[in-house]
């Protein structure tokens, strides 16, 4: 048998982060404040700090400033967006550290908005009562980079991190790849915190660093699943073919110039920038009678550019040259222009505690990995979870949960015993795509799975046959991946994107199928009501058979195993917030 050393590149550390966007740092901050003599790596697919989703926009923070009503706020997330399907507790905790996060991004320099005279800047949040928001500019992961760096945190970056290693019952760490170099890693941990994001199909620019690689890695060794059904958002309407200028729900309207707000939402109050689904459901149904494309038509006096937020240069700077770049490139007025409504996905499944464990030993799941699994949100993806501005508390809170309790557990914990035969498998599953001389591209293979994932009628105006019908599409992009060809290093690492994506939309679809009513972000054309009396249950998903053994994760060319579905009763009787 080889050794380790043979095989590659061999890191040992206490608390591995594997991504390291604003969630891994914040985890690796908090795990080394926690106990300073410990070894804090982490290991980021791109560049630790200046990857992830944060790096886009910073934008909205929603919170509890002090004199907002929790209890009005948590009442309306469970009533109004959640729909029961909310662990109150977790989410109660969280609604409670939402302040201190805020503070906590000031302590470390990030730029919030302030007023004139200095304070944070802060307004109700009109689509959820008893709640605030303010602004935060875009760099707001350089302070906490800087921050993570001090406090003598390794990063060790360009490393696609594919599958997870396990000690008997426990994970053991990560392997992965560099997609500069080629070396294989070998990262052996005390804890390991996934912070690698959600899944998003690549569908939408900003999204496309969401591959749901640390979902699907957890699931391949056996980690629970839960609210897998709601990894279908689609967050906005923006002008068609460019990604960009959230166009809100008011002024929408289909051919015939009907008010598509008035049509599907009536008496309902501000919409705000996202996408209610009864206006998704409401537009989908427009352009398949008919009646699309659907525009944008605000009264005349309303057709206003994307307007700057206060003392926020980066983000003004951003918001600018965006409407430059459309002014070059001779796009048409913002009035009339055709609309669509992409999909994010945000599929966030992996089941987590109140401290972000995941139902594995020494493995722990924050941010937009663990965000629908962590119930907070409800019958609803996440982000935009309980509501807009919350992926990046929620990234920031659940990382405050996780650093601390991975690093008491290192403290704890002896070091794993990792099995060479196990880790030697793994090597040939993670490098198998380059050895093929012809086969599926991964572009390929990409396109085949956006085109089952994106569209509405899939994913969105879900029922039996058409979800049946979306999985076949799905099976035949599974059967393929053992095909998967990779000409280099960078498409190898869409090679194991891919997998991680297949793996992601099977695990929304089975959900979906296994759900047979309509709550929140769910609607089942042939199930349309909600069905409290036998439907206030998560729905819970696990490789069968539990997790691969001898520290592999998964067998050559599979995505993940067969996927055994169950349900886990809700403790409704044991929450404040019940159906009336
Ligand atoms: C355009 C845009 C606007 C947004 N606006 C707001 C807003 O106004 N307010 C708000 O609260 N939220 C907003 N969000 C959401 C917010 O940015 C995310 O919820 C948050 O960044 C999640 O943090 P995270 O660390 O969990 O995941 P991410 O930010 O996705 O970071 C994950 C990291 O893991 C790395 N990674 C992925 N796979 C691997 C792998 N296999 N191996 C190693 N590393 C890997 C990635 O490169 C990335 O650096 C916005 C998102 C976008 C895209």
């Amino acid at each position: 048998m080889k050794t380790l050393e043979t095989l590659g590149e061999v890191i040992t550390t206490d608390v591995l982060v594997v991504g390291g966007g604003i969630g891994g740092l914040v985890a690796a901050v908090k795990a080394k404040e926690e106990n300073p003599g410990l070894d804090v790596l982490i290991a980021e697919k791109q560049t630790t700090g200046w990857a992830g989703k944060a790096t886009k926009i910073g934008g909205f923070l929603a919170f509890l400033k002090p004199g907002d009503d929790p209890d009005t706020f948590i009442d309306f997330q469970v009533r109004s967006c959640g729909f029961y399907l909310n662990d109150q507790r977790t989410l109660t905790k969280y609604v409670h550290h939402t302040n201190e996060a805020v503070q906590q991004f000031a302590d470390w320099g990030a730029r919030l908005a302030k007023t004139p005279d200095g304070a944070l800047l802060s307004f109700p949040a009109f689509w959820a009562p008893g709640f605030s928001m303010t602004l935060i500019d875009i760099d707001l992961m350089r302070p906490i980079r800087a921050r993570a760096r001090k406090l003598g945190t390794r990063f060790l970056d360009k490393i696609h991190v594919v599958d997870l290693l396990t000690d008997g019952d426990r994970i053991a760490g990560a392997v992965g790849f560099d997609i500069v170099t080629g070396r294989f890693y070998i990262l052996k941990a005390k804890a390991t915190i996934l912070a690698n994001g959600s899944c998003g199909y690549k569908v939408r620019r900003f999204w496309v660093s969401g591959t749901g690689d640390g979902v699907a890695a957890a699931f391949r060794v056996g980690a629970e699943m839960r609210n897998a059904e709601f990894g279908n958002l689609y967050g906005h309407t923006v002008f068609q073919d460019t990604d960009s200028g959230m166009v809100g729900c008011e002024h929408l309207v289909n051919s015939a110039g009907e008010n598509l707000k008035q049509k599907y939402l009536p008496g309902a109050g501000p919409a705000g920038v996202f996408l209610p689904i009864q206006l998704a459901i409401g537009m989908q149904r427009e352009v398949v009678e008919g009646r699309g494309p659907i525009r944008f038509a605000p009264p005349p006096s309303e057709e206003v550019a994307h307007k700057p937020p206060v003392e926020l240069p980066k983000l003004e700077e951003w918001m600018r040259r965006i409407q430059e770049r459309e002014r070059q490139y001779g796009l048409p007025s913002e009035a009339q222009r055709e609309i669509g409504a992409p999909l994010h996905g945000e599929t966030s499944c992996v089941k987590v505690d109140q401290d972000m464990r995941t139902t594995l030993e020494g493995l722990w799941a924050i941010g937009d990995a663990s965000y629908a699994g962590s119930a907070v949100a409800g019958a609803m993806p996440s982000p935009p979870g309980i509501s807009p501005g919350s992926g990046v508390m929620y990234a920031v809170i659940s990382a405050a949960w996780a650093g601390p309790s991975a690093a008491r557990y290192a403290a704890e914990a002896g070091p794993p015993e990792v099995d060479g035969r196990g880790v030697e498998t793994l090597k040939q599953e993670v490098f198998a795509p380059l050895q093929r001389e012809g086969g599926v591209q991964p572009v390929e293979a990409i396109s085949a799975l956006q085109d089952v994932a994106a569209p509405m009628k899939y994913n969105l105006r879900r029922s039996k046959d058409r979800l049946e019908e979306g999985l076949a599409r799905i099976e035949a992009v599974k059967e393929r991946l053992p095909e998967l060809q990779a000409q280099d290093l960078h498409y190898l690492s869409k090679c194991h994107e891919v997998r991680s994506m297949t793996l992601c939309a099977e695990l929304t679809f089975r959900a979906a199928l296994m759900r047979t009513e309509s709550r929140g972000f769910h609607f089942r054309e042939d199930y349309p009501e909600t069905d409290d009396a036998n439907w206030l249950k998560w729905v819970i998903l696990r490789r069968a058979g539990g997790r691969a053994g001898g520290g592999a994760a998964g067998q050559a060319g599979d995505h993940g195993g067969d996927i055994e579905l169950s349900t886990e009763s809700i403790p409704i009787g044991e929450y404040t917030v019940r159906p009336k």
